[in-house]
């Protein structure tokens, strides 16, 4: 299962999957609902009621769908981290 911890205002929410070498942050006052991730990577995210991105608790795509459906995000809502240096990997830090 990935774990997602989410803050206490329900913007940030980081997420980690036991087969996936990343860790994702998400920001949803960033996020514009574009739903591209969402369309290149739908085991690793999706959209909730009100069009804003969540990382699905369960087993994500693959590391190069998870990093190819964040370089997909218009508005840079998406980064991601190698979960075990915590190197940031996108967008380039
Ligand atoms: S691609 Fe970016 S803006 Fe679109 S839903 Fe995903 S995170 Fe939000």
């Amino acid at each position: 299962m990935a774990q997602v911890t989410k803050s206490p205002d329900d913007v940030i929410h980081t997420g980690t999957s036991p087969k996936s070498k990343y860790r994702i942050e998400i920001d949803r006052n960033v996020c514009i609902g574009a739903a591209s991730c969402v369309a290149i990577g739908a085991n690793t995210f999706t959209l909730d009621d009100k069009n804003k991105v969540l990382i699905i608790e369960g087993e994500w795509d693959s590391d190069e769908i998870v990093l190819a459906a964040a370089q997909s995000c218009p508005v840079f809502a998406i980064k991601v981290f190698e979960a075990e240096t915590g190197k940031q990997i996108f967008p380039d830090a």
